[in-house]
């Protein structure tokens, strides 16, 4: 992760088990929306939400990562979640990276479901200091039901939280997961090279 001129970046956080068009979709609509430098796609090692659940191994979702996002030259991937030991709370991820970047303005791209659920995380007022939320429309989630949900906030922290319509793409890695193992496609939900890794690797069998 190199520091040079980045003023505005934004950070993608998941499990990416696997990454899918979604993700994706969602990272370049901010990228755009918000004129973005670099979009961060950062894995997440044990997300303290899912600790229960059963996740695959650090370097294949590393390793699926990269295929979907080689040919973006503002996206880029950091194993720092998956460096550090423990569990992952959003609040050192995006302090790690404020470290990295202390000029550059730092936005976290989540999912309407996701940004739903900030206000049960560690440290929501001090995350929301130092970095701006981007909720991006999920199916189920369009952008009146989101806003409705989060005009609800404390209004703190509602100038923090932007929310953004992306196409509604009713993709989920859990989804995929089921399919893989169900012998059903999943052609065309995530990039070329991701869905060969996830054969080659025998994946979610
Ligand atoms: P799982 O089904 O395992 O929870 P997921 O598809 O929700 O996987 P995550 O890795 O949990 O993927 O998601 C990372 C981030 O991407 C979250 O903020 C999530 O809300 C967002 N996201 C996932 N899928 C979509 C989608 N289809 N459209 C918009 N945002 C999405
Ligand atoms: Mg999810």
């Amino acid at each position: 992760m190199k520091a040079d001129g980045i003023k505005r970046l934004a950070i993608m956080g998941g499990t990416f088990d696997p990454i899918h068009y979604g993700h994706l979709v969602a990272a370049e609509g901010a990228k755009c929306e918000f004129d973005l430098d670099r979009v961060i796609f950062i894995p997440a090692a044990r997300p303290p939400h899912k600790t229960k659940k059963e996740m695959t191994a650090p370097y294949h979702r590393l390793h699926m990562v990269e295929r979907a996002i080689y040919s973006n030259s503002h996206f880029e991937i950091s194993a720092l979640e998956l460096e550090r030991e423990g569990l992952s709370y959003t609040i050192n991820t995006v302090n790690a990276v404020r470290e990295i970047h202390p000029q550059a303005s730092i936005y976290f791209i989540t999912g309407a479901d996701a940004v739903l659920e900030i206000l049960t995380w560690k440290n929501v007022e001090e995350l929301l200091n130092v970095c701006k939320f981007i909720a991006a429309t999920r199916p189920g989630y369009d952008l009146e039901n989101l806003e409705h949900t989060l005009s609800c906030l404390p209004r703190q922290y509602l100038k923090n939280i932007c929310t953004m319509e992306v196409p509604a793409l009713a993709i989920s890695s859990t989804d995929i997961r089921a399919r893989v193992a169900d012998n059903r496609p999943i052609k065309y939900l995530l990039p070329e090279l991701v869905e060969r890794y996830i054969f080659e690797e025998g994946l979610y069998k």
